[in-house]
């Protein structure tokens, strides 16, 4: 095949472009279709409609060879064929995962046109939705902020593990980070071209240099305490904004764990640790059950997962999820002393859950009615909780030395429903009494109503992943 041009991980990260054979899409088990015609494979000038296409196809490439290779036997998109990826759906500083596609949009802004599909960034974030929901479907729809925050942190981390994989970003992340990788740089700063886009027309709703940076100092707090918007610069419940303490200690996590297989670090060590990384998240993700506190429980099972193999990261792990507050002490302890006990003797470990002891399985969540007279609803909202068996106690950090007890699943819940109706989310769609809704009628819905029997199922239709206000 001929050569074409792609970005590195961004537009505006500060690399030349770079030439790779036109790839193969159609490949299992995560391939994709870019619905608009396919240009002939050449290199063709910047800016250029056709320019743009290749960069596309070479941003789902590398995320399908990353992705692909570790996903369990089986295991393919939600909906089973190939995923459309409609590259510029409308105008919007956006892009979205909906099950059905892939979307991303243009608009202008300061004079110049920015295309959300031309950032390998946002693409690989996308993707990184479509693989998280092939794994465990039940988080799609869960009511739950804090399960939610994970999905747009498992789709930043699809962004930099897939960014690692070019020879060229770890060459000059170490270059430029002095072989400290947990440091600020090309790979921390996500979207840099979107995120500038959207500084433009909504100062607070992006980072100084990008739209979110994974080398932050962001420390875990219960979503229910935290308002439901706020500056980049501080933490809320706007599931962007608290995927930032995930993604910051998992940004720690894996800079410590390429500083394990060597000190200093070395770029190969990265790229090793990167894929290392990504099979204890897929192993976590698969025993981590979805329940209110979901950090701690991912947190939780990438310890596990990693004494399920050599546990030779158990330190950094720990360490980078006590740093950011996701595990207490104490959890991050009992885990660690726990492996030592199983290992050693096979004995029970103290820490399981009478309720506990298996995989949760895959599917849909269980239906948990809620009141919704105050949302202008005439019967009950059923909702799918939180609420799957807990196989261990780990628990978050509060500022002080306290830990921080769970909400029950029906809490976590009415303060989700809470949540996504002040900012708007919920398209009620005919049902309830119009005068009585709490609809912004500008604000792009994420969940729908259907109606069941005397009450509603409150549903997702799509991760919106661009400018969250919006
Ligand atoms: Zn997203």
């Amino acid at each position: 095949m001929a050569n074409i041009y792609i970005w590195q991980d961004d537009p505006e990260s500060g690399q030349p472009q770079l030439q790779i054979p036109a790839p193969d899409l159609n490949v299992a088990p995560l391939a994709t279709k870019i619905t608009d015609p396919q240009p002939e494979a050449k290199l063709y000038d910047k800016g250029s409609d056709e320019f743009r296409y290749w960069v596309v196809a070479g941003s789902l490439s590398r995320a399908q060879q990353f992705w692909g290779p570790l996903l369990p036997a089986g295991i393919t998109w939600h909906q089973g064929s190939a995923l459309d990826v409609i590259r510029d759906r409308d105008v919007d500083l956006n892009a979205y995962y909906d099950r059905a596609s892939l979307s991303f949009f243009h608009e202008d802004v300061g004079g110049q046109t920015f295309f959300s599909c031309e950032s390998p960034d946002v693409v690989c974030h996308e993707f990184g939705h479509g693989v998280l929901d092939a794994i465990r479907p039940e988080l799609f729809d869960a009511a739950s902020i804090e399960s939610s925050a994970f999905h747009e942190s498992f789709a930043d981390m699809s962004a930099i593990l897939t960014a690692i994989q070019l020879d060229e970003v770890r060459n000059e992340v170490m270059q430029e980070t002095g072989n400290r990788p947990e440091r600020n740089s090309r790979l921390s700063r996500l979207a840099e071209q979107l995120g500038r886009a959207i500084r433009q027309v909504s100062p607070g709703s992006a980072e100084t240099d990008c739209l979110r940076n994974a080398a932050n100092s962001f420390f875990y707090q219960e979503p229910d305490t935290l308002p439901s918007m706020a500056p980049a610069s501080m933490l809320s419940s706007e599931p962007h904004s608290l995927s930032r303490v995930f993604t910051g200690a998992f940004f720690e996590a894996l800079a410590g764990m390429s500083r394990t297989l060597s000190d200093p670090p070395t770029e190969a060590g990265l790229k090793t640790a990167s894929v290392e990384m990504a099979k204890l998240l897929l192993g976590a993700v698969k025993i981590a059950p979805v329940v209110p506190e979901y950090f701690s429980q991912v947190a939780a099972g990438l310890i596990e997962a990693d004494s399920n193999g050599s546990g030779k990261y158990a330190t950094v792990l720990k360490s980078a999820f006590v740093r950011h507050g996701i595990l207490s002490p104490s959890t991050a302890t009992s885990m660690v002393s726990l492996q030592a006990a199983t290992s050693v003797s096979g004995a029970t470990p103290a820490m399981r859950m009478a309720t506990g002891g298996t995989a949760p399985t895959s599917g849909q969540l269980p239906l948990q009615a809620i009141t919704a007279a105050q949302y202008g609803l005439d019967g009950p909202l059923f909702v799918h909780a939180p609420s799957q068996p807990r196989r261990l106690a780990a628990h978050a950090a509060s500022f002080t030395s306290a830990v921080v007890m769970p909400q029950s699943s029906e809490m976590a819940a009415r303060s989700f429903v809470e949540h996504l109706m002040r900012l708007g989310r919920v398209d009620y769609g005919a049902h309830g009494d119009p005068n009585l809704h709490i609809l912004h009628p500008h604000r792009h819905k994420t969940h729908f109503l259907e109606r069941v029997g005397n009450g509603y199922v409150l549903s997702r239709k799509v991760f919106y992943c661009g400018l969250s206000g919006d």
